[in-house]
């Protein structure tokens, strides 16, 4: 079974989450944007084998850490879409623009699809590319655990910022109700800032995309 503990990180306190296999501790760290040691030092004290970087999208929070941690522990990076190849070049300049401690550069091991799907020990998760919020924004889902992380495509209340280069209010809308709705009502997400919710509870409540 999948199991996750979510540590907020770097000043914007972006939901960093670790996910690991509960049958082998073996763990992937999603969107490691900074504060590394806090992260290895939770991976130390939950005893998980970290393997793997899994990328949602290339924006400083959710990836400053990883051409770091990818090196220092020689991870693979697995993620985003290709959409985002130019927020990952764009990296050193969001960092001075944003304040962050300057972001090694890195080249993903393995770019995602629609309807990929990546592994950690015994548990597959299955990707979905979300654009809007970046062009190469993915997620990932465990129908298993009906959990769902999904980076700043959904908030609590609230739906991710279109208004970077690239981004698209429309397709934003489209890939929420067309391709996070499905994963079904019970469905509780872990968005990139704020608290958990369930897909159910935002078809009801969220003023910006329900039903
Ligand atoms: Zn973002
Ligand atoms: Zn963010």
């Amino acid at each position: 079974m999948l199991r996750y503990q979510t540590i907020p990180v770097t000043p914007f306190a972006q939901n960093c989450s670790l996910v690991w296999c509960d049958d082998t501790q073996k763990a992937a760290v999603i969107d490691p944007g900074g504060d590394l040691p806090q992260l290895l030092a939770a991976v130390k004290a939950l005893g998980l084998a970290l393997e793997q970087i899994w990328l949602t999208h290339a924006h400083i929070d959710h990836a400053g850490g990883t051409g770091e941690l990818a090196e220092a522990l020689n991870l693979p990076i697995v993620g985003p879409h290709p959409g985002d190849q130019f927020w990952i070049d764009g990296l050193p300049e969001q960092s001075m623009r944003f304040g962050f401690p300057p972001a090694k550069p890195f080249t993903p091991t393995r770019w995602l699809a629609d309807g990929d799907t990546v592994q950690i020990g015994h548990c597959t998760l299955n990707v979905r590319h979300c654009p809007g919020h970046t062009p190469g924004h993915v997620v990932f889902h465990s129908p298993e655990a009906q959990r769902a992380f999904v980076g700043d495509v959904l908030f609590a209340g609230s739906i991710g910022r279109t208004d970077f280069p690239g981004g698209n209010h429309e397709q934003l809308l489209a890939s929420i109700r067309e391709r996070l709705w499905p994963m079904g009502n019970e469905t509780v997400f872990i968005p990139g800032h704020g608290p958990e919710s369930s897909f159910g509870q935002e078809r009801r409540t969220n003023p910006f995309v329900h039903d």
